[in-house]
């Protein structure tokens, strides 16, 4: 039996990664993501935190495309999402944080303005509503990252925490 509240969660990661909203998840999404992003901390494409960006961003896609786009369209439907994504990440969120990891880094980068390799709770929420998250949401998800508290979001913590908010525990 599958709860509602289960399905409810898989529909906003599914959303999550549709950034244009037109019902499936394919490359410009991902392009979309790392845009908003470089746009959020006002950031240019051709710098180097920018390029490393746009190539984590098209590895998270094509392995997301490797897991999840079983008719080889380069599109993954919801269909395709939650019957292939959903539960093979679940199966293994190793892989997942590895093929997820090149983007977080590049991103935790594009947001560490001082170059310490963290992101502060205000940096991270930044990085969050630029994906698409509401400012509620993305405030109380940036605090729980922080799981030492002391203020301050690492690559290991992103990683984890990304890892566990996508492959969706039942
Ligand atoms: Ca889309
Ligand atoms: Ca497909």
């Amino acid at each position: 039996m599958v709860s509602s509240e289960y399905e409810h969660r898989i529909a906003a990661r599914f959303a999550g990664f549709d950034q244009d909203g037109n019902g499936y998840i394919d490359r410009e999404d991902f392009n979309a993501a790392a845009k908003a992003v470089l746009s959020a901390f006002d950031t240019a494409a051709r710098s180097d935190k920018g390029q490393a960006l746009y190539i984590g961003a098209e590895a998270f896609w094509q392995g997301m495309a490797g897991i999840a786009d079983r008719d080889g369209d380069q599109r993954i439907t919801r269909e395709e999402f939650v019957s292939g994504a959903v539960k093979r990440l679940r199966d293994n969120p190793e892989r997942f944080a590895e093929i997820a990891r090149p983007f977080l880094h590049a991103a935790l980068a594009v947001a560490d303005t001082d170059g310490d390799r963290t992101a502060t709770l205000d940096e991270t929420r930044r990085v969050l509503v630029a994906l698409g998250a509401d400012e509620d949401t993305a405030a109380a998800a940036a605090t729980a990252l922080d799981a030492d508290t002391d203020g301050r979001i690492g690559e290991t913590e992103v990683v984890a925490a990304f890892a566990r908010y996508f492959t969706v525990p039942e």
